[in-house]
């Protein structure tokens, strides 16, 4: 099978996996203050500083969470203030697009969906003018896009929320791990990411809180004092100590990296784009993730192609949009038309693709287009 849904999720790295079978091997919570307790926690402290070192930020500006879901929704039930605005977009990942719906619910007009464009990059000349009436709030948008991968420029952004005193944050799910990510650079307040997308475990991630950031304890989870008492709940030290060790791995080879896995993705897009001239790619081909690929193939269902190729893993649009009756949101906001949505294919690659699946792929892929549009074709005779 070539797995081609790195962006649902990508697999486990060896180091990873050992950390993590080697914690769960050990008793301990990180919160008791027994050796056991103690021993725990330094294996915490150890996840926190190679997060942080990832990120450059300072370990005590990381707060771990279930995974970027839950770091997304803390970081927006937290920053959201009534009567302030709320600024994001409409292809965010449904875990900040329907956080900012729930907690704006009482107040719409708070709520302000910046437009994008058909390459699927937002206007944001548009931040500037929400602040030139409207000061304080947060904004929220995705460094990178998980179904096109496009990239957003975040300096623009911080630099207009910075003066009217609005804070911003960052999905970075789809971009730690595959592309250099520093903080400090972005200038944002607040970042979410998850480890399963750059070869940690699944079910753990974190949410960074430059230092000095109002976050009021209690917003999403109410119990114990863990993590400051932002995040209440006994650490699920495995799921840290594994997500510490794929972040330690990736920062060592993440450029070098970035570049195989661009010459691969090019690859792919060429061979389809060869043999199957109608395709489409989606989004600012300039502007993307390594990775990633989104191409529409008019005219055929993409659930008809994936299933005429089980050997390739891809996926409709999202991993978790798909299963769903509706079109990707994405690439209806960047204006494909519903039947173009529906004939969408993301691929994404990873550190373990190779140049063969690349071939394979691209040649599976090809066939079944021709062979559901063949099929369809006949059925309308
Ligand atoms: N944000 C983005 C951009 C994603 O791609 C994903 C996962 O698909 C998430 C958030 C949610 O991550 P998780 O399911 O690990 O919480």
């Amino acid at each position: 099978v070539s797995y081609l849904d790195y962006n649902a999720t990508a697999p486990i790295r060896p180091e990873a996996a050992a950390a993590v079978i080697e914690a769960m091997q050990s008793v301990g919570n990180a919160s008791s203050i027994h050796q056991p307790g103690r021993r725990a926690a330094h294996r915490v402290d150890l996840a926190r500083r190679q997060l942080a070192a990832l990120l450059n930020c300072s370990p005590g500006e990381i707060i771990f969470t279930s995974g970027a879901t839950e770091a997304n929704n803390l970081a927006l039930r937290s920053t959201y203030i009534p009567g302030r605005p709320l600024v994001t977009s409409p292809v965010e990942h449904p875990a900040v697009l329907e956080t900012a719906r729930m907690v704006t619910v009482e107040r719409p007009e708070d709520l302000v969906l910046l437009p994008v464009g058909s390459d699927g990059l937002v206007d944001l000349n548009a931040v500037e003018q929400v602040f030139a009436t409207r000061s304080g709030g947060v904004v929220s948008l995705m460094r990178a896009n998980n179904e096109t991968g496009v990239l957003t420029d975040l300096r623009v952004v911080a630099k207009a929320a910075r003066e009217v005193g609005a804070l911003v944050h960052t999905d970075a799910t789809q971009i730690v791990g595959r592309l250099p990510v520093d903080v400090a650079e972005l200038d944002v307040d607040l970042l979410s990411l998850s480890a399963h997308k750059f070869g940690g475990p699944q079910g753990v991630g974190a949410l960074y809180v430059r230092r000095g950031t109002p976050l009021p304890p209690r917003s999403l989870l109410v119990g114990g004092e863990q993590e400051r008492g932002l995040r209440a709940g006994t650490l699920n030290v495995a799921g840290i100590v594994g997500m510490g060790a794929a972040a330690d791995v990736v920062r060592r080879d993440l450029s070098e990296e970035a570049k195989r896995i661009t010459a691969l993705r090019d690859r792919l897009e060429r061979l389809l784009t060869c043999a199957l001239p109608n395709c489409r790619i989606n989004g600012r081909r300039d502007q993307r993730l390594p990775g990633v690929t989104s191409i529409t193939f008019p005219g055929v269902p993409a659930d008809a192609v994936l299933a005429a190729m089980p050997d390739v893993a891809a996926s409709e649009g999202s991993a978790c949009a798909s299963g769903a009756p509706t079109p990707s949101h994405v690439l209806l906001a960047m204006g494909l038309s519903r039947e173009d949505a529906d004939s969408t294919i993301r691929f994404s690659l990873g550190y373990v693709t190779t140049d063969a699946e690349i071939e394979h792929a691209a040649q599976a892929v090809a066939r079944a287009v021709t062979q559901v549009r063949s099929a369809l074709a006949d059925g309308s005779r």
